[in-house]
């Protein structure tokens, strides 16, 4: 097992390590004291200096996204935490949330003077019961300290921190979904642009950053971005945490240097896979993302450029390894289910097309396909991808048309059993089975 830098999950083995004394005791809160003492600027250039890129799923680079805030503007400008880990598959950011809170307010503190923020926010998903309350108490320990409010550490800088509880909706993960659910309204995308950095959080520009990004921020002010960039590839530095789930032996979160080996990481930190079970894929970026076959785990290291060039994304990091006895028409339905139950309708290919895709799923894993059903999920999924206001659209149609097109041998008896059975529709029509009387009324093998 390679001998990985331990940045995010060092402390979480000590005893009350969510306490502010176990964070003090190790260092803890030097991050913030060296940002009150540095230019905002100077806090944004380390942090690009450190290569350090959102670990919420879209990779985007940390620095340069603090650094499009207009601090000297007629309006406030806000951070928002954003803890709403609702990605099928992952379960990192729980895990700092819970063991490991203060880490991430000094993070969200060092972030906060970087752009010149007075009120932080945290929204942490409904479900996330246990990790809201050690969030909130771990806020209040910081407040009692002097850490946060008027005047922190002792200096003329106030900082006031809300920590808002979701009620449980997965679209209320995207930020732009997130600010308007703040906002105290449904948890709809918006349109961008414009986007937070500009016009955010009550009109404000916005920093949206996850948790376990504000979490690697302290080491890296403390440690200097330079030495951050020295860790993992070139154009993937640092180290990143990976949920593990599925039939392997060791399952759990892990802390990997980027550019690991994917199918070594597979083999030695999760132990393999369970006696008797063979690998089918790897989903490896949440369920958002394609899956990927076993040659493509062979060849891939975890990575952004590496897992993006093998077929896939990196993702939120929720490793989800499949074994040979899940069928991948179940595996479809089941993930087809999901978005098409938390898509919010704004948009007519994810409304539509999720509903869709979950009733082709549907019927396949009955045995019961049209002899186009595998076509009808591409030339579906190729009409929701890029055409919608947020991504879930591209996270419902990316892994279906992975599954139909690398798992195709096994889609086949679903669509040739049709030609000699056709079965009952079950939703009362023959036919695609859509969610509107209009894509009800299409005949079997329409496309909108
Ligand atoms: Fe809503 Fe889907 Fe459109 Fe996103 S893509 S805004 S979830 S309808």
């Amino acid at each position: 097992m390679a001998d990985h830098h331990r940045i995010l999950l060092e402390r979480l083995a000590a005893e009350g390590s969510h306490t502010l004394d176990a964070y003090e005791r190790t260092g803890g809160y030097q991050a913030s004291r060296k940002a009150l003492g540095m230019a905002p600027d100077a806090i944004i250039d380390e942090v690009k200096r450190s290569g350090l890129r959102g670990r919420g799923g879209a990779g985007f680079p940390t620095g340069t996204k603090w650094g499009f805030i207009q601090r000297d503007g007629p309006r406030p400008t806000y951070l928002v935490h954003n803890a709403d880990e609702s990605e099928p598959g992952t379960f990192k950011d729980r895990l700092l949330l819970e063991r490991d809170p203060h880490a991430v307010i000094d993070g969200m503190i060092c972030s906060a003077v970087a752009i010149g923020c007075r009120r932080m926010f945290t929204y942490i998903r409904g479900e996330y019961a246990y990790a809201a309350a050690r969030f909130a108490a771990a806020t209040d320990e910081a407040y009692a300290k002097g850490y946060l409010g008027t005047g922190i550490f002792g200096s003329s800088y106030d900082l006031e921190h809300v920590v808002h509880v979701g009620a449980g909706a997965y679209i209320c993960g995207e930020e732009t979904g997130l600010l308007e659910s703040l906002e105290g309204k449904k948890g709809f995308p918006r349109i961008k642009p414009p986007f937070p950095a500009v016009v955010g959080l009550f009109g404000s520009p916005t920093v949206v950053n996850n948790t376990e990004t504000l979490a690697a921020v302290p080491w890296i002010l403390v440690n200097g971005g330079d030495a951050y960039r020295a860790i993992g590839t070139e154009r993937s530095p640092g180290t990143k945490l990976f949920s593990v789930s599925g039939p392997v032996r060791r399952p759990g979160v892990y802390e990997v240097d980027l550019g690991y080996p994917m199918s070594r990481f597979l083999e030695e930190e999760c132990g393999g896979l369970l006696d008797g079970v063979t690998l089918k894929g790897v989903i490896p970026g949440g369920s958002s993302v394609p899956i990927m076959t076993p040659d493509e785990v062979a060849k891939a290291n975890l990575d952004y450029e590496s897992i993006r060039d093998n077929g896939s994304l990196l993702g939120s990091g929720g490793f989800i390894v499949c074994g040979d006895n899940v069928p991948a028409a179940e595996a479809l339905l089941n993930l087809m289910r999901f978005y098409a139950h938390e898509s919010c309708g704004q948009c007519t290919p994810c409304r539509e097309g999720c509903g869709w895709l979950e009733d082709v799923a549907d019927r396949l894993l009955d045995a019961a396909g049209d002899p186009d059903d595998l076509h009808l999920v591409r030339r579906l999924s190729e009409n929701m991808m890029g055409k919608t206001i947020c991504a879930l659209a591209d996270g419902a149609a990316m892994p279906a048309l992975a599954l139909v097109t690398k798992y195709r041998a096994e889609f086949e008896p679903l669509l040739a059993e049709r030609r000699v059975r056709r079965a009952p529709a079950r939703h009362g029509l023959v036919g695609i089975g859509g969610r509107s009387g209009a894509t009800a009324a299409r005949p079997a093998g329409a496309v909108a």
